[in-house]
């Protein structure tokens, strides 16, 4: 049997910490099959490695071999609960900063007038990964273009993601490498183990998955994913001629309702049939 690489995000995929209810027992099957030597689990996560590391305790996931976090800009090897940092894909990202560090981009926003910038705790900081709050209210296609802009110039090749933390009421403003995503992550940790596409799956639930879900790649949306996110993908596939490649969880497999892990499962059978097999 070969190997199977199931590259999964945590919040509202793994974890059930959304509004729909989990199938009982299902983490429990889960972390059999993750047990299996076919199974290699990567952990795909916007989380640092200390919320990833509480999710995993809190929720008694299975430890994985890999963890892409921090939005993409860290790629963890874990080998007996130590966890080392990925040298060559740092270097892969960091190739877009042209020398420049973490610093030189804070001194360069720091001039920045109007847009409220505030840095976050260091602990959600990284050397790739600078991020900031702001004033919820902001245009934030201005401040995409004007920080984008001002990088730029300065050789600093970026990706800015801004998003809404509607229960802290604050905009968060990520600065990332340009070529730091959890797609280019995933696809970087295939070519680094010699994991080919057809032993390759990917599961998630929200906007921040839409580039790995319509990548090509064999993906899976879990049931409690929204309505909106399963139509974008949808869409997008089908514009590419790749609609084959997701699988939309329906909630049918051995009597489990497709939310969360359940849906992981549900996907993963989809795509590999021999596992059914292995869940009795
Ligand atoms: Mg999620």
């Amino acid at each position: 049997m070969k190997t199977i690489l199931l590259c999964s995000d945590l919040d509202r995929t793994l974890l059930p910490n959304g509004a729909q209810l989990e199938s009982p027992k299902v983490r429990k099957v889960f972390s059999k099959l993750a047990a299996r030597e076919e199974i290699l689990l990567a952990y795909v996560s916007g989380r640092n490695e200390q919320l990833v590391k509480e999710a995993i305790s809190k929720y008694q996931l299975p430890d994985p071999q890999f963890v892409i976090g921090d939005v993409g800009t860290t790629l963890y090897r874990i080998h007996r609960r130590a966890w080392e940092l990925d040298k060559n894909w740092q270097q892969e990202i960091g190739r877009d900063w042209h020398g420049n560090n973490r610093d030189d981009v804070v001194t360069l926003l720091s001039d920045l007038d109007g847009f409220d910038l505030r840095l976050q705790e260091e602990e959600k900081q990284n050397s790739y990964k600078v991020s900031y709050y702001t004033n919820p209210q902001l245009d934030m296609k201005a401040i995409r273009k004007k920080v984008s802009a001002l990088l730029t110039e300065h050789g600093i090749d970026t990706s800015v993601i801004w998003s809404l933390d509607e229960k802290e009421h604050c905009g968060l403003l990520d600065i990332l490498p340009q070529r730091a995503s959890k797609l280019h992550a995933i696809r970087f940790l295939m070519k680094e183990e010699e994991i080919p596409e057809a032993s390759t799956v990917f599961a998630g639930d929200s906007g921040n998955d839409l580039d790995a879900l319509t990548s090509g790649l064999q993906a899976i949306l879990v049931k409690n994913s929204t309505a909106d996110v399963q139509k974008a993908a949808l869409e997008e596939l089908e514009e590419k001629g790749l609609a084959d490649c997701l699988f939309i969880a329906r909630g049918d497999l051995q009597g489990m309702n497709g939310n969360y892990a359940a849906g992981v499962l549900e996907g993963l059978v989809y795509f590999f049939p021999e596992i059914a097999d292995w869940l009795d």
